[in-house]
């Protein structure tokens, strides 16, 4: 006799592991099958976690590097990668065994292997020797996740021609690196080589970096980059990928049709990440997918069957962590007859470089696409006392309010901690709240968060530092 459950979560990423637990507080006795043999998924193994880890450290040793400049004189500094390699493993082993143990306190059974359907209601669970054990469950969540897209016949190796998961593990610092794709992959491991030492050169095909992102600020972050020393090809598009005995040539053309081959010894491609749907036999079941083969699904994360929901990369929407664990926890509460919901209006993006930029709710461009009319408030930090104070006043803040309402619209920032200060653009959103509101808060002085507030201030013109 096969184990019954009443919930089954496919996938241990943020989406799964997260639900998985909330499906176990609401008392459902729950299982969760991770295929890659640690939990956390690609967030917390090859994505986020050893992302911020190697941003944190290459942004460390390039501040260091430059102390000298504001009267902090050191001996000479040296980068040991093994070592910085060694301390961002660290950091993804005591995460993902913090969720292991996070599933054993809950009481949820994790099984380690592949898992895939059966029928609507069996799951088959294959381990690395193949040994095959069969589930049953009442609801089954897919939180299968995505993987990187490379470009048309060009296939990964992880050394020469990486995604993402190769640009985390170079064993040396490469001199050259080509990165396809300014996105946000490209632009934060582009700029953790590029403080390592290697020459950094962006081939997007585009005319700008961060498609989505409020024009003004990807402009901006652009600018920044550009003046940190990465090289960008704007509408560039790679045609080939040729590999020798030194790494790569990668032939590009522009939009006049002139061609520039790059040498180079590594080619990281961050064009962006599909749906993880192979393998799970969703065909035998009849599952629809979309036209990116994502996984359809209805407001409440349910499939075209009705014991079967999915979350995360593998539906619809921003490739996010946070989003993948909203989404969890909302189809669990669905599950359970409450009413999750997750507002997708107020999710925030961030990109962690220096200076980080995030960004909340409407950018300027589709405000007026949508013809909606709106008020600017702007405050950069060159005038906040905190930033001036450490000398890292790159960036500002852009407040979008309704013109008539006042109601906050949306928010992007870049500049000192912007990752940190949207939070509170996303509760005032979340509350409903004015521009005003933001500007008759107060804000501790001296700190970053007082842009906020005189960009508040600004939106009604009354902003008092500027
Ligand atoms: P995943 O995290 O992909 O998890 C899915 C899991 O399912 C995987 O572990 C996979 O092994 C498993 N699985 C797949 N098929 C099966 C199967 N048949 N049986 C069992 N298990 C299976 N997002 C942010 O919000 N902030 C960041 O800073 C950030 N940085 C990133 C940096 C990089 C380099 C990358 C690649 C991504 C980054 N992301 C970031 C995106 C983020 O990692 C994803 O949006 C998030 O992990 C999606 O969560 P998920 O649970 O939907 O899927
Ligand atoms: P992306 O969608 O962020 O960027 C892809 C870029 O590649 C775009 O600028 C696009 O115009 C360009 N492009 C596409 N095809 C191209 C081609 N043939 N030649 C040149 N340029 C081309 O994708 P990504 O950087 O691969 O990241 C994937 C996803 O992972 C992101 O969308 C994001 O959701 C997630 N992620 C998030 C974070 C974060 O939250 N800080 C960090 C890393 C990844």
């Amino acid at each position: 006799m096969s184990d019954k459950f009443q919930a089954v979560v496919i996938g241990g990423g943020p989406g799964g592991y997260v639900c998985a637990i909330r499906l176990a507080q609401l008392g459902f006795k729950t299982a969760c099958i991770e295929s890659r043999g640690s939990l956390g998924g690609t967030c917390l193994n090859i994505g986020c976690i050893p992302s911020k880890s190697l941003l944190n450290l290459s942004e460390e040793f390039h501040r260091v590097k430059h102390l000298s400049n504001k009267g902090i004189e050191i001996g000479e500094i040296k980068l040991n990668l093994t070592k910085m390699m060694k301390n961002k493993d660290k950091a993804v082993t005591v995460l993902t065994k913090g969720v292991e143990f996070l599933l054993k306190k809950n009481k949820v059974t994790y099984f380690k292997g592949t898992g895939s359907f059966k029928s609507k209601n069996e799951i088959s669970i294959k381990d690395d020797k193949n040994k095959e054990t069969l589930i049953q469950a009442d609801k089954i969540i897919i939180a299968t996740g995505s993987e990187p897209v490379s470009l048309p016949n060009i296939e990964f190796d992880e050394k020469v021609i990486v995604s993402s998961t190769g640009a985390l593990k170079f064993e040396k610092v490469p001199k050259k690196m080509i990165v396809v794709g300014g996105g946000y992959i490209g632009l934060e491991m582009g700029s953790v080589w590029s403080r390592l030492g290697t020459e950094v050169h962006v081939v997007e095909f585009l005319d700008h970096i961060t498609p989505g992102m409020d024009k003004e600020i990807s402009n901006e972050f652009m600018k920044i980059l550009k003046k940190q020393g990465i090289n960008f090809h704007m509408k560039h598009k790679v045609e080939g990928i040729i590999k020798n005995k030194l790494g790569a040539i990668v032939s590009t053309k522009d939009e006049n049709g002139k061609k520039k081959d790059f040498e180079c010894d590594v080619v990281l491609i961050s064009v962006g990440r599909k749906p993880n749907t192979s393998g799970l036999n969703l065909e035998k079941i009849g599952i629809e997918l979309d036209e990116k083969k994502r996984i359809k699904t209805s407001k409440s994360f349910q499939t075209n069957l009705d014991n079967i929901f999915a979350i995360g990369d593998v539906i619809t929407g921003p490739m996010l962590a946070h989003k993948a664990e909203d989404e969890g926890i909302a189809v669990a509460e669905n599950i359970a007859g409450q009413s999750g919901h997750v507002n997708y209006d107020t999710i925030p993006g961030v990109v962690y470089t220096t200076p980080e930029v995030a960004s909340i709710g409407k950018t300027e461009e589709q405000l007026k696409e949508k013809n909606i009319k709106y008020k600017i408030g702007k405050f950069s930090f060159m005038a906040n006392s905190r930033a001036k104070a450490i000398d890292d006043a790159e960036g500002f803040v852009k407040i979008l309010a309704d013109a008539k309402t006042d109601k906050v619209l949306g928010a992007h920032l870049i500049g000192p901690h912007a990752g940190e200060l949207i939070a509170e653009i996303g509760v005032a959103m979340e509350f409903g709240a004015s521009s005003e509101d933001i500007a008759r808060t107060c804000h501790a002085h001296p700190t970053f968060s007082e842009a906020v507030k005189e960009a508040a201030l600004s939106v009604d013109k009354r902003a008092i530092h500027s």
